[in-house]
């Protein structure tokens, strides 16, 4: 199937690049959150992102009014009934990617994809919250979307081959590189990564060295564009515990174990770039 028309489920930091993404690739775009006030937001976001390419002479400014004019923002989620394809970024529980799901597969028409942009969640677990196991992937874009090229699509136990291919094709389509995985707790990204960051927080616990000094480390050492701990601020301290746990709950191995600085500084709201206050302060 063809798919022209995408749905996108979640207008946050995610949903936003990526309805900038397919608007730009000459998809037809139905942008979808729970409030007015989000869809506005979103809308202004990509918005100036766009003319930052304009700006370095990637798109024409009429191309830039065309991927604005392809997105239709809505709050009503019957209005996806048309969609070839429906992607969903919103918030990381798994309540309300079960609220969504179950919708979802309600609503849009049996035949088509349901992907998830989910950083950590199951695959396999919301695949089987509908009527078509085989037709539900991951689809895990970075941030900040527009820029990142890699996209790692995630087969959860019944995601079907066709499906897999589909979906590396409409990756390839956005001019990202697909890569596989199956579906494990923190697929290969945060898998691997997470625990870098948690133990460069457990040097700093420690008192091996400071925040600065082992960002250096990685910086001059390593070539790492951000050291550990400024990355870990940019993602969100609470969202790095989030994953941790992830890891430790679904694969069971000590090693997984949050830091404690890392649990105490959640405590106490400090959540990095976003709060003004992490291992720096902003
Ligand atoms: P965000 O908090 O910026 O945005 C989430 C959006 O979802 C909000 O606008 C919220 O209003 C909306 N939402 C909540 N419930 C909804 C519902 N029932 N229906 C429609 N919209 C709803 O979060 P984000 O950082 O964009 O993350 C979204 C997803 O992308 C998560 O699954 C996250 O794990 C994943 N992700 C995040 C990053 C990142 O760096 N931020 C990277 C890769 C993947």
């Amino acid at each position: 199937m063809e798919i022209k028309k995408v749905g996108v489920v979640g207008a946050g930091t995610m949903g936003n690049g990526i309805a900038h993404g397919f608007a730009r690739g000459g998809f037809d775009v139905v942008l979808c959150d729970v409030e007015e006030r989000f869809l506005g937001r979103a809308l202004g976001t990509i918005a100036k992102n766009l003319d930052r390419e304009v700006a370095k002479n990637r798109i024409t400014a009429g191309d830039k009014a065309a991927a604005l004019a392809r997105i239709r923002p809505v709050t009503e989620r019957g209005q996806l009934a048309e969609c070839d394809f429906v992607i969903e970024a919103a918030t990381e529980k798994f309540e309300v990617k079960t609220e969504i799901f179950r919708d979802l597969d309600r609503v849009t028409r049996p035949e088509i994809i349901l992907a998830s942009n989910t950083s950590s969640i199951s695959i396999t677990k919301l695949a089987a919250l509908t009527a078509r196991p085989e037709k539900v992937i991951g689809m895990h874009f970075f941030n900040p979307v527009p820029v990142m090229k890699l996209v790692e699509v995630i087969r959860g136990l019944a995601t079907s081959q066709d499906t897999f291919l589909a979906v590396r094709d409409l990756s390839v389509q956005l001019e990202k590189t697909p890569v596989e995985v199956n579906d494990a707790p923190g697929f290969v990204s945060n898998r691997v990564l997470m625990p870098l960051l948690n133990e460069a927080m457990y040097t700093v616990m420690e008192g091996v060295a400071t925040a600065e000094a082992v960002d250096e480390v990685f910086k001059l050492g390593m070539n790492h564009p951000m050291g550990p701990l400024t990355l870990a601020d940019f993602i969100g301290l609470d969202v790095c515990l989030d994953i941790m746990r992830v890891l430790q709950g679904g694969l069971g191995d000590p090693k997984y174990r949050p830091c404690p600085l890392l649990i105490k500084m959640v405590d106490a709201g400090w959540l990095g770039r976003k709060s003004g206050r992490g291992f720096y302060t902003y």
